[in-house]
C-alpha cells in the first residue's frame, strides 16, 4: 500500500444534534470506512466536532465530499493534510471520544489543547497536531473510545 494520507478537520454540530444523530453517524461511518480502507477517530466537545480520516488519498477525498453536505453538521474546515508513512489509527474504522465526558483532568486538558490547535487559536502549531492526537490516543483509557 502507498502512503497514507492524513486529513483533520473541524467542524459545528447542528444545535439539535443527539446521541442517536452520533450512533447513526457511526453506525453508517464505520461500514464505509471499511469498505473504503478509511480510518480515524471522530472528536466531540462544546457543539464542535473533530475529525481525523485516513487512507488512500482518493478514499479520503470522496469520503470528505460526503460529509461536507452533511446536514447533522455545518462549517467543515479542513485543518490539517499530510502524508504518512503509517496509520495513526489503525484497526479504528471510526473511533468516537465524547470530549464532554470528564475522564480526567490530564485527558481534558489534552483535548483541549487539541481542539484549540485545530480552530487555529494556538498560533502556527497545526504541524503538530498530529503528534497530540498520537499522545491522546497512547493516553485514553481504552473504555472511553467506542471503537
Ligand atoms: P445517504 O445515506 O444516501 O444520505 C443522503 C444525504 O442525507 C447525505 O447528504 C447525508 O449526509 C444526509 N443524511 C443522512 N442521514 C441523515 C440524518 N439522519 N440527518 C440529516 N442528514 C442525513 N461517513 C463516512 O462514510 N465516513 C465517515 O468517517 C463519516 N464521518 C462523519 C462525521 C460527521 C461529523 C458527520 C456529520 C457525518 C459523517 N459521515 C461519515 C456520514 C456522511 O456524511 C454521510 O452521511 C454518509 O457517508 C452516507 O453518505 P451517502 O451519500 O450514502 O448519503
Amino acid at each position: 500500500m502507498g502512503p497514507i494520507f492524513q486529513l483533520i478537520y473541524l467542524s459545528r454540530a447542528k444545535d439539535s444534534l443527539s446521541h442517536s444523530d452520533i450512533d447513526q453517524i457511526l453506525e453508517s461511518s464505520r461500514k464505509r470506512n471499511l469498505e473504503n480502507q478509511v480510518t480515524g477517530i471522530l472528536m466531540f466537545k462544546d457543539g464542535f466536532f473533530l475529525q481525523v480520516l485516513e487512507g488512500p488519498e482518493v478514499q479520503v477525498f470522496e469520503t470528505l465530499s460526503r460529509i461536507v453536505k452533511d446536514r447533522r453538521h455545518h462549517h467543515v474546515q479542513v485543518q490539517v493534510e499530510c502524508l504518512s508513512n503509517v496509520r495513526t489509527f489503525e484497526k479504528w474504522q471510526m473511533a468516537f471520544f465524547d470530549g464532554d465526558l470528564r475522564v480526567s483532568t490530564e485527558i481534558d486538558e489534552q483535548l483541549q489543547k487539541i481542539f484549540k490547535i485545530a480552530s487555529g487559536a494556538v498560533y502556527d502549531e497545526k504541524e503538530s497536531l498530529v503528534q497530540h492526537l498520537k499522545c491522546f490516543r497512547g493516553n485514553v483509557p481504552k473504555q472511553c473510545v467506542k471503537s
